[in-house]
């Protein structure tokens, strides 16, 4: 039983996303043989950023390949050397490398904290900046203080750039992420970055913003212009399940109760959760060395949960990263917290 991946939906294997891809490559091959701004660019690309910008509420969307490189791109074309870019210090690795790239002054703000970054901005004494932080944090599951953070960069001219690779799809009434969850606009987080290889289940990624913010990255992000675009089919099998996510809101509702459901068992059963509503639930076991015991007894028992180790996370903070997914059932969330707070307590007594 997979309870480690990001296939929060469950269509990554959905039978209708596959035909959409299968259909799509037989039609128009495997590969789309260049980049975007050459040859590369096709109808498939075009009606999925176009779906992009309506399910985001946004002007426009620029498909990427990967996150990665989606946040490489957004943080470099807006920040340059001299400049500042201020990061959660939990953020993924992409927004500290996407910093570390630019050439800016980059400073990390302790996690969360929205007093600190503003500070930061207060203190600076150039005129560019920018703020980029998850919406969900990968590794811990809780939301980025967004609101606290949208008015920082108000307050002091700064850009945000919110990556919600975790909240979309599943956060928010309609499934429109982290700041749909907590009431914000367009306004607020100009700069959206999603990835498709989580909720969406395909693979590639997108920025979505006004007409302007777009045409800017198209012609300024070098992890854009520079690499080959996304094979056809993968924007067709990611239309549909975009199209599914919209149109089966059982799909997160289901998860965010099995979410509850694991939530409310494991703490029941004393096994050491963090504080996140996500379905990305961590249990926190501290030393890497309990953290991979855990990892493989679970995995005998037959549950494929992942034990998440520094650098990846701070010393001292290893965990097992539990995700849910719509595809569950209740029978194997209950059945991983059987096995979770066995293991938990063996391997605490094995370590001491
Ligand atoms: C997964 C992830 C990425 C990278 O997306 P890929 O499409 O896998 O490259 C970026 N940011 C966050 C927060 C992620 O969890």
């Amino acid at each position: 039983m997979d309870f480690g991946s990001n296939d929060y939906l469950g269509l990554a294997r959905h039978p209708a996303v596959a035909a959409a891809m299968s259909e799509c490559a037989a039609r128009c091959g495997a590969g789309s043989g260049a980049s975007h701004l050459v040859t590369g660019h096709g109808t498939e690309h075009a009606r999925l950023e176009e779906e992009l910008a309506a399910f985001t509420g946004r002007e426009r969307a620029l498909l990427f390949s990967t996150g990665y490189m989606a946040n490489l791109a957004a943080v470099t074309a807006l920040a340059g050397r001299g400049e500042l870019v201020l990061l959660d210090r939990l953020s993924h690795a992409s927004l500290i490398d996407g910093a570390l790239l630019s050439g800016a002054r980059f400073r990390r703000y302790a996690h969360a904290d929205a007093q600190a970054a503003e500070r930061a901005l207060a203190e600076r004494s150039r005129d560019v900046a920018v703020i980029a932080t998850d919406g969900v944090f990968s590794m811990d599951g809780d939301i980025a203080p967004l609101a606290q953070l949208a008015r920082a960069a108000e307050a002091h001219d700064a850009w945000l750039i919110v990556d919600d690779a975790h909240g979309l799809g599943v956060l928010g009434p309609s499934g429109r992420g982290s700041l749909e969850r907590l009431r914000l606009s367009c306004g607020d987080a100009p700069v959206l970055v999603g990835t498709l290889g989580k909720a969406f289940g395909t693979f590639g990624a997108f920025v979505a913003g006004t007409c302007e913010l777009i045409e800017f990255l198209l012609q300024k992000a070098r992890p854009y212009i520079y690499t080959t675009a996304l094979p056809q089919p993968v924007a067709a099998a990611t239309r549909k399940a975009l199209d599914i996510a919209q149109h089966e809101p059982w799909r997160r509702e289901r998860l965010l109760a099995l979410t509850e459901r694991f939530r409310a068992a494991a703490s029941h059963a004393k096994v050491p959760l963090a504080a996140s509503d996500t379905p990305i639930q961590p249990v926190m076991l501290g030393d890497s060395h309990t953290a991979l015991l855990a990892q493989q007894e679970l995995f005998n028992a037959g549950f494929w949960v992942v034990a998440i180790r520094p650098p990846t996370v701070p010393p001292g903070a290893a965990r097992l990263r539990v995700t849910l997914s719509a595809a569950h059932t209740e029978a194997q969330v209950d059945g991983l917290v059987e096995q979770l707070s066995r293991v938990c307590a063996r391997v605490q007594v094995a370590c001491e």
